[in-house]
Order: C-alpha cells, then sequence, then structure tokens
C-alpha cells in the first residue's frame, strides 16, 4: 500500500481583531490568515496493525493522544470505521520545522496534514470542503490549515472567506526560544483588560462588520497594494504582550530600523514577523538582526507567502 508524505505549512495572522465573547465560550474573531513556506514534514504510512503511532523529532512535542496529528488520525477512524477496518491503523512521522508554542499553528497545520494524507491512503475521494469541515472538529485553525494562501476568518477562525493570493510577499520569523506565551493566559488577560470593548453577543448580531475593521487591508490585498497592507496590519494580542515581553518592541524596532515594510506579532505569540518584497531583502534582514542582536536564544526564518497550506508528494 502506498505511503505520503505532505508539507504543512505555517500561518501568519496579518490581522487578528478580537471582537467578542461568543455563547460557546470561544472569542469571536476577525483576522487576515496567510500560510508562509516554513513547513514540518509529515510521512504517513499503515501501519500494518490496528493502531495509530506517532514520532516526532522535536522534545517538546508529546507524541501520545495529546498530539493533535494523533487526534486527527483518531477522528478519521472514528468517522470512517469501514476504511479504518479495510486499511488499518498508521504510521505518523513528524519532522518539525515550525517552532513549537509559537503562534504559527504548528500543531493545527501538522492535524490538517493529517486528514489530508489519510484521505489519500484510504481512497476517501473527500473534497477539500469535506476535509475543512472535519478540521473544524479538532481546531478553529485546522480548516484553514488545509485551505491555505490567504483568508479572512471569522467566527472561532473557523469560517473562511478566500483573498487573492499574495505570492509577491516574504516574511522573516524572529521567535526568542524561551519566550513562551499560552493562548489561555493571553485571551484571559485580553478579556480581564479589555472585555468592555466587546460587542453583545457577536455571534447574533448580523451587522458586527460595523465594529470590524478589517476592510481596509481586505481591500488592500484584494488590489495587492504592499503599502497599504502594512499599514493596516493589526494584531489584538499585542496590546497585552507587549508590555510584558520588552525584547518584542525591540526586535519591531529593529526590524523596522532594518528596511522591513511591516512588522506584527503572530496569534498569542511569541513570534514576531518582518514583511519584504523580496527573497534578498528577507535574507539581508534576517542576518541584520543575527548581526545586531546576536543572541543565543533568538532563532530566525526566511519563508514566501504560499498559496497552499498543504503540499503532497508520494
Ligand atoms: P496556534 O498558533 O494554533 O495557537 P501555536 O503555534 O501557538 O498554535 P503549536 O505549535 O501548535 O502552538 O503548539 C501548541 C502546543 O500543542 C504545544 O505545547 C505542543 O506541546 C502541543 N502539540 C500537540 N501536537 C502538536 C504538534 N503536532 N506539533 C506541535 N505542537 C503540538
Amino acid at each position: 500500500m502506498r505511503s505520503y508524505t505532505l508539507l504543512a505549512c505555517a500561518k501568519i495572522n496579518l490581522y487578528l481583531e478580537i471582537v467578542g465573547d461568543r455563547a460557546d465560550g470561544y472569542h469571536e474573531l476577525a483576522m487576515i490568515m496567510q500560510s508562509v513556506d516554513l513547513c514540518d514534514r509529515i510521512h504517513i504510512e499503515p501501519s500494518g496493525t490496528d493502531s495509530i503511532r506517532v514520532t516526532c523529532n522535536h522534545p517538546d512535542v508529546p507524541c501520545d493522544s495529546s498530539n493533535l496529528a494523533y487526534r486527527a488520525a483518531e477522528l478519521m477512524r472514528s468517522e470512517f470505521p469501514e476504511a479504518f477496518a479495510r486499511y488499518g491503523g498508521v504510521n505518523i512521522y513528524i519532522t518539525k520545522k515550525i517552532p513549537v508554542a509559537a503562534g504559527l499553528a504548528g500543531g493545527s497545520s501538522n492535524a490538517a496534514a493529517v486528514v489530508v494524507g489519510i484521505n489519500l491512503l484510504w481512497n476517501l475521494g473527500l473534497t477539500q470542503g469535506e476535509c475543512e469541515q472535519l478540521g473544524a472538529v479538532l481546531g478553529s485553525d485546522v480548516p484553514f490549515c488545509i485551505r491555505g494562501g490567504t483568508a479572512l476568518a471569522t467566527g472561532r477562525g473557523e469560517k473562511l472567506s478566500p483573498l487573492p493570493d499574495l505570492d509577491q510577499l516574504y516574511v522573516v520569523l524572529a521567535k526568542y526560544e524561551s519566550v513562551k506565551i499560552s493562548t489561555a493566559w493571553a485571551y484571559q488577560t485580553y478579556r480581564a483588560t479589555y472585555e468592555e470593548t466587546y460587542i453583545r453577543d457577536p455571534e447574533h448580531i448580523e451587522a458586527y462588520g460595523q465594529k470590524v475593521h478589517s476592510g481596509p487591508i481586505v481591500r488592500a490585498i484584494a488590489s495587492k497594494d504592499s503599502a497599504i497592507i502594512t499599514e493596516e496590519l493589526r494584531n489584538d494580542f499585542e496590546k497585552i504582550v507587549l508590555p510584558e515581553y520588552p525584547q518584542l518592541v525591540s526586535l519591531k524596532q529593529r526590524f523596522i530600523e532594518a528596511g522591513a515594510i511591516g512588522t506584527l506579532m503572530s496569534g498569542s505569540g511569541s513570534t514576531v514577523f518582518a514583511l519584504t518584497e523580496s527573497h534578498s531583502e528577507a535574507e539581508r534582514i534576517k542576518a541584520y538582526i543575527e548581526q545586531e542582536l546576536h543572541h543565543p536564544d533568538l532563532k530566525l526564518w526566511v519563508a514566501q507567502f504560499s498559496p497552499t497550506g498543504i503540499k503532497v508528494s508520494e
């Protein structure tokens, strides 16, 4: 039987607005998600038994049932018992390149790859939309990780509206290994500080678009206007994370000094990224930051905006 190797792209947020509380306990969000070609490698093969086994090269990633890739395989097993009976379990080998707990949706992208990979391995014939629906059960970012490219994400982040690809842009990603920000802490702190700005019952207010400010960046993406895109970058989590972590503020300042056209924190952090319009400019900025800050704890990567979230090779 065949096996598949998939490349699972990281995502960055070009825009992240926290709109309000939802009845289901999640936050209502308005985000612009962008795939970038910093990718984990996921190899899936039949295990020859009825078990699911995950192996990962990164010490901070669990290989038990708390691994999102494992949970994706369990979901496929319970949704498609006949295919599971026919094809059996899977071995999943994860080679991490995406930094862990970094606001880059590493775990979600691995889960996305497993949904897509098992669809192929078990000949399920699911459409991309059907894979995205399954992905939404695993986590709010998983549908986007399956679809990839550039998208406006609303609801918990699972409702996607495609936007034109921004293939002209490159990104320098920077992460201090010691700065680990819990997403749960970020939401709790944001709520404690900004709850009075929340709109009430956002799920049921049709015109909540009036509160959401993503219109200008959406229009700038449609017209591929990099200058306006960079002016409209926004991440509400910066308001609570940056005061706690001054090194991230300095990093952003250094990126601008180095000539980046824009800079922002991704998700709840702690990755900070800088945008550029060429690969050579991104490499130059990366080298500048390495030289200026030469902190052993600071890791940098150059990546290009990607039109896909998952790339498959046999
Ligand atoms: P998001 O941007 O979706 O909030 P993140 O990039 O901040 O996610 P992840 O890299 O997905 O964070 O890791 C979050 C936690 O999930 C980690 O503490 C890690 O132990 C756990 N985890 C479970 N499965 C995976 C996986 N396949 N890859 C990475 N982390 C995983």
